[in-house]
């Protein structure tokens, strides 16, 4: 049994989770609320903060949690204190999440972006456990990453690191970002579905295309197929400048394993160094929507920065 107890908390759009963890990463309790989402932040986060002490004290009795962890959506400043902004929670703008719940609570609180949380959690937990270095992939309606080194995150000089979706793969089509052949306009669910448009004019979304190239039709087949080669070009840079030990690839889109990330690992090992063929592995995440609770707690149980 073991003894460190923390909490861990998932700011969702729609939820915000909170879990009870012990430090070998099991989940012993979870509960969640509707995400404040309509308030102003100081009300919304006085209310999280009660809900939190409500969950404790329900779980009553030793161990106390010594720390909180919390992941928001949305970049975190530097100092890893205040929620810059966060999409879903239209009201918050420069929120000091982490030191205005550590007074409410008494507790110390740890807080990250949600993303670097869930490559934190595979790391610890998950997929990635017995690895020392790991690149965490999420394939969905945007391309996301985390990069967890040693246990460490790296989150980068200005706190905005592993924006691997906005990887230049070429072409000269326009990203939300505001610059040009980001990979995520070609290998995420909404990447897909432009290059099917482009080419059959028909708009239907990446899961109907995947059904479509499942039934043989052609079309659909060569525009998985583009797509996954622009992902296997994206997993090969991104091998060249991290080398991580472990790639792990979640989302929606990871389900589409054998005809979208495997050739997509082939296309990237063929265009490795030749002395490294081989090194490039592969696997699927674990931990699913827990990820990010996981990589909180894991936060949690670090002291105190
Ligand atoms: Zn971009």
């Amino acid at each position: 049994m073991s003894s460190r107890h923390v909490i861990a908390v998932d700011l969702g759009g729609t939820n915000w989770r909170i879990a009870q963890y012990d430090e070998s990463g099991t989940c012993l309790a979870k509960t969640k609320i509707r995400a404040a989402s309509e308030l102003e932040p100081e009300a919304g986060l006085a209310l999280l903060g009660d809900a939190i002490a409500a969950f404790i004290q329900k779980q009553g009795g030793a161990p106390a949690p010594l720390a909180v962890g919390v992941g928001s959506p949305g970049p975190i400043s530097v100092d890893r204190n205040i929620v810059m902004e966060a999409p879903n929670l239209p009201t918050w703008h420069h929120v000091p999440v982490r030191s205005l719940l550590a007074s409410r609570l008494g507790l110390p609180v740890r807080l990250e972006n949600d993303a670097n949380l869930a490559a934190l959690g595979e790391f610890s937990y998950g997929a990635g456990r017995d690895a020392e270095s790991l690149l965490m992939v999420t394939l969905g309606t945007g391309i996301g990453g985390g990069f967890v080194s040693h246990g460490r995150l790296w989150t980068g000089a200005h706190g905005a690191a592993m924006e691997i979706g906005h990887t230049y793969v070429g072409g000269d089509v326009r990203c939300g970002c505001g610059a040009v052949g980001c990979i995520e306009e070609y290998a995420s669910g909404p990447g897909i579905a432009r290059l099917y448009a482009e080419q059959t004019g028909q708009t239907i979304d990446s899961h109907a295309i995947f059904e479509r190239r499942e039934a043989g039709e052609a079309d659909a087949t060569q525009v998985v197929a583009a797509a996954s080669r622009m992902l296997g070009m994206g997993l090969v840079s991104w091998q060249k400048i991290l080398d991580p030990e472990q790639i792990v690839v979640s989302g929606g889109l990871s389900a589409q394993w054998e005809s979208f990330v495997e050739p997509a690992i082939a296309v990237a090992n063929e265009n490795d160094f030749e002395s490294w063929r081989g090194r490039i592995r592969v696997t699927r995440a674990l931990l699913g929507g827990d990820a990010g609770l996981a990589g909180a707690a894991f936060l949690a149980l670090d002291p105190p920065a």
